[in-house]
């Protein structure tokens, strides 16, 4: 669905642009560049949202670990239109498992793991397969019993439950198997081992996807994410829009089914157009007069998972891995994820020294999240000696950062709930316009969000694209093949309670 450059311009009067992170900064420079500057208001002190690079002390890192990649030769180009050539590195993916002090290859593969496990638990996995195979796991219906029902009981202990977990909050035994069975396409702990040996014997390498090489590198601005937006904010400012921080929408004025005013607690803005990537039941909870009770018991039953980095500074030497990040199955410590600053870019770092990035899921309000920085710091340092990457004693200073709502919840009713603030919209307030992640309650990328941000300026100037079709599950399916982890897809989870 390319943007559709021949349509007819039309002007769209006072647009307000929610938000400056990927889709609203996209959003304002596309229109900018059409010659219509607009207002944008951003609820914190600086760009980039989700995708933006924190800098203390002149450390650098992101919210995760953001690769650039994209099927969208459109976003593709904005990207290069942005920063220049020279701003970009292209860098090799190299992410293991780091698992009872030793690296295993991801995706697992099954000679790898058999290997590094050692000869005796080995021989149980292969075992605990051949029990499976004779008595497979009655409930197959979840995704501890379909994988259980492909690699084992031991196998899915080691490189499965744990993981999971950590990542998605609840056991496996509580997501449905067709998540799985998309990602892992019919391979089992046979099929596994046996394809490449006989892709060798047959004198030829396993088939490999076009697609694999997207994952295989990628680029990335060389100092961070951030580096994108934040020279994307300069453009927008040139091109004469107005840019407020610390200006969160408080209330979005509405009357005869379109939006009229905008509210943030310094100003009100009178709108002709409203294009939205805050999260998308807040902005229905925004409206003035206030949505039916039932359009807001919708957008509360709207969910997200935040996220929580705990970045150590550390001596470089003292590091002996280079992968940009590993994933931690050990289930005795809580991070999900370790990423190497210093391998996304040496620009990131400073001489001699590395940035180690702990990950954890968690929810505003537990434990982790209310924690102090300090205390997080020093169960950071201690989970990094529990792994045995790293004495406690060797850490130089940490820094914690912490990042609500970074993963739209899905669980089953989340597709009904968003129908129904949709539909409420295009009946009452049809000039505002939802993009982005949080914005449509997708787990859109940089890319597509940025894309669903083109694609509704151009509806804007006339044409019109259904944005809600920017698929993002179809659009990446080689990761249903289980190759890489582009972080695009989600498991349908249990309702909380
Ligand atoms: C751990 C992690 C790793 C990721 N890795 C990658 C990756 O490798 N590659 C990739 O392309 N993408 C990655 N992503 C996804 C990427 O971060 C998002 O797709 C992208 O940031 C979404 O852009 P957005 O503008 O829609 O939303 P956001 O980035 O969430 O920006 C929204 C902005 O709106 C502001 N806002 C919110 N509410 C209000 C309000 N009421 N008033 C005013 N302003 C408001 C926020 O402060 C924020 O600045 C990752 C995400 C996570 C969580």
């Amino acid at each position: 669905m390319p943007p559709d450059s021949s349509a007819p311009r039309q002007d769209p009067g006072r647009v307000l642009v929610i938000g400056a992170g990927p889709a609203g900064l996209t959003a304002a420079y596309q229109l900018g560049k059409a010659g219509h500057p607009c207002t944008i208001v951003e609820g914190t002190s600086v760009v980039g949202g989700i995708s933006q690079t924190v800098v203390r002390d002149g450390w650098r890192f992101d919210i995760g670990g953001h690769r650039f990649f994209t099927k969208v030769p459109e976003v593709e180009a904005l990207w290069h239109e942005i920063l220049s050539d020279e701003d970009f590195m292209l860098r090799p993916r190299a992410s293991r498992i780091y698992y009872q002090g030793k690296f295993y290859a991801y995706p697992i593969k099954p000679l790898n793991a058999l290997r590094n496990l050692g000869v005796i638990e080995a021989i149980r996995c292969v075992l605990s397969y051949g029990w499976v195979r004779i008595h497979p796991p009655k409930d197959q219906s979840t995704l501890e019993g379909y994988i259980a029902a492909n690699y084992g009981w031991r196998l899915y202990g080691h490189f499965f439950r744990t993981y999971s977990e950590k990542v998605w909050g609840v056991p496996p035994s509580q997501i449905s198997a067709e998540w799985g069975a998309q990602r892992i396409k019919g391979m089992s702990l046979f099929k596994a081992v046996w394809e490449p040996l006989r892709a060798r014997f047959a004198g030829r390498r396993a088939g490999r996807r076009q697609v694999t090489s997207l994952i295989e590198e990628f680029q990335y601005p060389k100092f961070g994410p951030g580096m994108m937006w934040e020279r994307c904010r300069d453009l927008v400012v040139e091109q004469g829009s107005t840019l407020l921080f610390r200006a969160p929408v408080t209330s979005i004025g509405h009357r005869d089914g379109r939006a009229v005013s905008v509210s943030t607690p310094e100003a009100l803005h009178e709108v002709d157009q409203v294009i939205s990537s805050m999260p998308f039941n807040a902005l229905l909870r925004a409206m003035d007069p206030p949505v039916p009770a039932a359009v807001l018991a919708a957008a509360d039953d709207l969910g997200f998972r935040d996220f929580l980095s705990v970045a150590l500074v550390v001596p470089a030497d003292k590091v002996a891995w280079t992968d940009n990040w590993i994933y931690i199955h050990a289930p005795e410590v809580k991070t999900m994820r370790v990423q190497n600053f210093g391998s996304w870019s040496p620009h990131m770092v400073k001489e001699g020294h590395n940035v180690l990035g702990l990950e954890y899921t968690v929810e505003q309000g537990d434990d982790w999240w209310n924690a102090s920085d300090e205390e997080l710091i020093a169960k950071g340092k201690a989970e990094l000696e529990a792994l045995g990457l790293m004495q406690a004693s060797d850490v130089e200073a940490g820094y914690v950062v912490r990042m609500p709502k970074a993963y739209p919840l899905y669980d089953s009713t989340y597709k009904a709930n968003v129908e129904i603030l949709r539909d409420w919209l295009r009946h009452n307030a049809s000039n505002v316009h939802p993009v982005g992640r949080n914005g449509m309650h997708k787990y859109n990328n940089q890319d597509h969000s940025m894309f669903t941000a083109m694609l509704t300026v151009e509806n804007l100037l006339g044409a019109s694209h259904d944005i809600w079709n920017v698929n993002v599950e179809e659009e990446y399916h080689e990761e249903s093949s289980g190759k890489g982890g582009t972080g695009r897809d989600a498991p349908i989870l249990p309702k909380r309670a």
